[in-house]
């Protein structure tokens, strides 16, 4: 029996899953279950005991099937880029990777769909309907690896979703396989549904109501023309500032990224894209619309950036010169990697008005825990990720970077902002979840989860903390009081 009371898993019924999947869809050697003990929040680890890897719906309505007859946990994962500690399996033997169920199953161009399974790599779905000009909006920084299951699971963000939305405004239709098996259509093709909104409540459950087998996604027009910037600062104060100014001159740029000196030397130290080490911050923006009011918005956006003390302005001056920008914030997580053995990416969100107020906090925090902290951010939409850096090594080290994470999401609950942008609650924040939601708020989320999952054996112990439990984490291990 596991500690949560789901039963645990013996060899009669690993014979019933491999006769399911068939020779190369299950993985159950310890050393090659190791790659599948954490995913990027990488503070906790713990290994499932076997993992199946199912080509299509049917065989993953068969192993749930079977799962439920034995009554036996489940941790559903894509790539494992998430950054929450959301498919780490905490009482659930079994893991479920999508990444062979990646097929781009339709694309129609007439009405700006495609369908696709849910291991389909986020930006392959791009990438498929380039040529006719379409793109798909949500665009994860990790968009090269991510997939479109686990995107739907956290309702992922990314640069471009301050003026496109996040994912659960890109997905029109779902199909889940339910805790039991049974196979599940929300949605569908057509633009309006009606009746409650089933797929706003899956997109963002973190993988606690079954597995996302398939999705219908809308596609975008690439727009006529880009304007892209680097504006230089000589303080994050002054380019926080300066996120606020623009959005309040009624100009919402396609982005608006930041980066602090601690990101800029390491990115430029990574992958020279010329970014200027001595600044205190640069910010990305990016303009995007008709070709005829380009110019005219990015001398607009000049001047509000200057006026809020930027330096400098450069403009990028062709493709080449927006995509070395864009690679390199999209690869700044990468790089951070020079600077410690070890990071922590926290996601908080604030009004975007309270950036300076936070970003000071942050400050505060990295010297009272004697940490480094970087930060390199949606600032667009006040949505944070600062990054702690320790040495795991290190036991007081690695307590110090876990209370540091949650002193700063404490700092932004107190400014009126939310515990998470786009990295979900996963196993990392569930104790602070009563700082935002009452014990009503949680019996609520409970319930509706319930609906789909009555045992609660899909993804068990992550979002929603019981009342009264604690998390166990191994290696290293960590309590969790709720
Ligand atoms: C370098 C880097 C940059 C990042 N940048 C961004 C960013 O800009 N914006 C952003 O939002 N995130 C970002 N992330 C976080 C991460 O990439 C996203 O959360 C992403 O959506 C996770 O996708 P995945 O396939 O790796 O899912 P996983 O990490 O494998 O799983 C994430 C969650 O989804 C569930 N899940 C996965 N597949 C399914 C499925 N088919 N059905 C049901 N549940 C499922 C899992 O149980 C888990 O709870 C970044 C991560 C990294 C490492």
């Amino acid at each position: 029996m596991e500690p949560n009371g789901h039963r645990s898993l013996d060899a009669r019924i690993v014979a019933e899953l491999r006769e399911i999947l068939g020779p190369g869809g299950i993985v159950d050697r310890a050393t090659e279950l190791k790659v599948y003990e954490c995913d990027g929040w990488t503070i906790e680890k713990s290994a499932p005991e076997i993992l199946l890897r199912p080509r299509t719906t049917a065989e993953v309505s068969a192993i749930l099937k079977t799962l439920h007859r034995h009554e036996i946990a489940f941790v559903p994962r894509g790539a494992g880029t998430g950054l929450s500690g959301g498919c780490l399996p905490l009482g659930a033997p079994v893991m479920i990777c999508t990444s062979r169920m990646n097929r781009i199953l339709a694309i129609d161009l007439a009405n700006r769909r495609a369908e696709v399974e849910s291991g389909v790599v986020n930006l392959h779905v791009s990438n498929a309907v380039k040529a006719a000009g379409l793109f798909y909006a949500p665009d994860p920084s990790s968009q090269v690896a991510c997939t479109i299951g686990g995107n739907i699971a956290e309702n992922s963000g990314g640069p471009h979703t301050l003026k496109y939305g996040v994912t659960t405004n890109h997905v029109l239709g779902l199909e889940l396989v339910l805790p039991d098996g049974e196979i599940a259509e929300l949605g569908g093709p057509a633009e309006e549904c009606c009746g409650y909104d089933l797929i706003g409540a899956i997109v963002g459950a973190e993988g606690t109501a079954g597995i996302v087998t398939r999705a219908t996604l809308r596609l975008m027009r690439e727009p006529e023309a880009h304007r892209t910037m680097l504006a230089i600062f000589a303080d994050v104060n002054n380019a926080t500032q300066a996120v606020s100014a623009i959005i309040a001159a009624g100009i919402i740029p396609g982005a608006i990224e930041m980066m602090d000196q601690l990101i800029i030397r390491a990115v430029e130290d990574a992958f020279h894209a010329g970014l200027p080490k001595d600044a205190g911050a640069v910010l990305i923006i990016e303009i995007d619309g008709l070709d005829a009011a380009m110019d005219e918005h990015a001398r607009r956006v000049t001047e509000l950036v200057r006026a809020a003390g930027a330096h400098e302005v450069r403009l990028a001056r062709d493709e080449n010169e927006r995509a070395t920008l864009w690679k390199a914030r999209k690869r700044a997580f990468g790089a951070v990697g020079r600077l410690a053995p070890n990071y922590a990416t926290h996601d908080g969100v604030v009004p975007r008005t309270r950036l300076p107020d936070i970003l000071r906090a942050i400050s505060a925090i990295s010297a009272r825990f004697d940490l480094q902290i970087g930060n390199v951010f949606h600032a667009g939409d006040g949505n944070i990720h600062p990054i702690v850096l320790y040495d795991e090594r290190d036991p007081d080290q690695v307590r110090r970077a876990i209370e540091a994470g949650r002193e700063i999401l404490r700092a932004c609950v107190e400014m009126g902002g939310s515990l998470t942008g786009e990295h979900g609650i996963g196993a990392e924040k569930m104790a602070e979840m009563p700082l935002i939601f009452s014990p009503d708020d949680l019996l609520v989320m409970s319930e509706l989860r319930r609906v789909f999952d009555p045992a609660e054996r899909s993804n068990p112990n992550k979002i929603i903390p019981a009342p009264g439990g604690c998390v166990e984490v191994v290696t290293p291990r960590r309590q969790v009081p709720i």
